[in-house]
This record gives structure tokens, sequence and C-alpha cells, in this order.
């Protein structure tokens, strides 16, 4: 018996969490260690923050432009978060799979529900703080936003820590090399099934 393996697709994995609960840092040591996994970057309609790059942090846009485009279907996935949009572009993902390696989007709750929907077999990891405390400090430490859009983060971190019996993994990011060796080896792991 053969093993057919060049037609299988690639996994479809899914990062959410809390804002500043580190997604961003876990997901760079990951994509810096672990050349087989592609990032999908996503379509925002914020600012970019300073030293952030078009087409690399995200693609930076209008809300004209990002109404046009979801209007065209070219999003896996959209959803207003913290009063801006954010999507995932469909071409780059399905584009990627087809070709057999895996993409990681990281992306809010409401997200990955509509991936749910069109991914079914994708892979959802839930990133969580140690404790809202911890989270609170994590994010005045960033500096990076106003006293009113931390209090709008906070609260939508409480919100989403209820929500991760939605997913298949959580993982605590006490500490940031764990957190990567733990998503490496999901990863790694989901890539090993006898379905794959
Ligand atoms: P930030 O503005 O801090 O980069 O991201 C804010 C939130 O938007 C984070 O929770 C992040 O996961 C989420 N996000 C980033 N890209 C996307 C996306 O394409 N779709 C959705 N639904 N959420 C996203």
């Amino acid at each position: 018996m053969g093993y057919n393996r060049g037609s299988q697709r690639g996994n479809l994995i899914v990062l959410s969490g809390p804002s500043a609960v580190g997604k961003g840092t876990v997901l760079s040591f990951l994509l810096e260690e672990y050349d087989d996994i592609c990032y999908s970057v996503s379509a925002t309609t914020r600012e970019p923050r300073e030293g952030e790059e078009d087409g690399i942090d995200y693609f930076f846009m209008s809300t004209k432009k990002f109404k046009s485009l979801i209007k065209k279907n070219e999003f896996i996935e959209w959803a207003k978060v913290h009063n801006n949009y954010y999507g995932t572009p469909k071409k780059y993902v399905e584009e990627t799979l087809a070709s057999g390696r895996d993409v990681i989007l990281e992306i809010d709750i409401q997200g990955a529900k509509q991936v749910k929907d069109s991914f079914a077999e994708g892979i959802f990891v839930f990133l969580a703080p140690p404790s809202l405390d911890e989270l609170e400090s994590r994010i005045y430490g960033r500096g990076t936003e106003s006293e009113k859009a931390i209090e709008t983060r906070l609260e939508n971190a409480s919100k989403e820590l209820k929500q991760v019996e939605e997913y298949d993994y959580l993982i605590i990011n006490d500490q940031v090399e764990k957190a990567v060796k733990k998503l490496k080896a999901i990863i790694v792991a989901e890539k090993c099934k006898v379905k794959n």
C-alpha cells in the first residue's frame, strides 16, 4: 500500500486571545523557528502603530476600501474589533492551503467563529494570560493605546476569555518560550494525524 503524500492540503490554524496577551510575540518566534507555516496578513482600518509596516503587519486601508472588499466577497471573515475593521483576505489563504502549506491566522473570536463555519477542519487555538491582572499590566506596559482604548480592550478581554470553550486547544502564556513550544507541538501533531 502506498501513501498519497502529494495532494494533501495544508492545515489552517487559527490563533486568538485577548489584546496584549502576547499573540504577536509568540507568532514571531514560531515563524522564525518553523519555516513550514505561512502567516496570513490581515487587512485593517486601524492606524499603523510605530514600526508597523504595510503589507507585513497589516494591509492598512481606509474604511471605504475595506467595505468595497467586503462587497466583493474578498474576505474569509471580517469583524469590527475595538472600533476598527479587521479581515482575512481569502485569496492568499486558499492558494497557500491548496499548495499544501499550513497557514496561521491571528484573529479575534468573532472572526474565528466565521472561519469555523467555512473551515470546520481548522485548528482553533486560544492563547490566554495567566490572569486578568497580568493582562492589564501588559496592556499598560505596552503604552501604545489611550486610556479609553485600554478600557475597551480590557472589557473585550474578559468577554473573550469566556469563549475559550469554542476552541480546540488552550495555551496559557506564562512564558513565551513555553507557549511557542506548545503551539509548535500542536501544529506538528496535527500534521501527523493519520487522516493527514
Ligand atoms: P491589534 O489592533 O492589537 O493589532 O489587533 C486587535 C485585535 O484584532 C486582535 O484581537 C487581533 O487578533 C484581531 N485581528 C487582527 N487581524 C484580524 C482579522 O483579520 N480578523 C479578525 N476578525 N480579527 C483580527
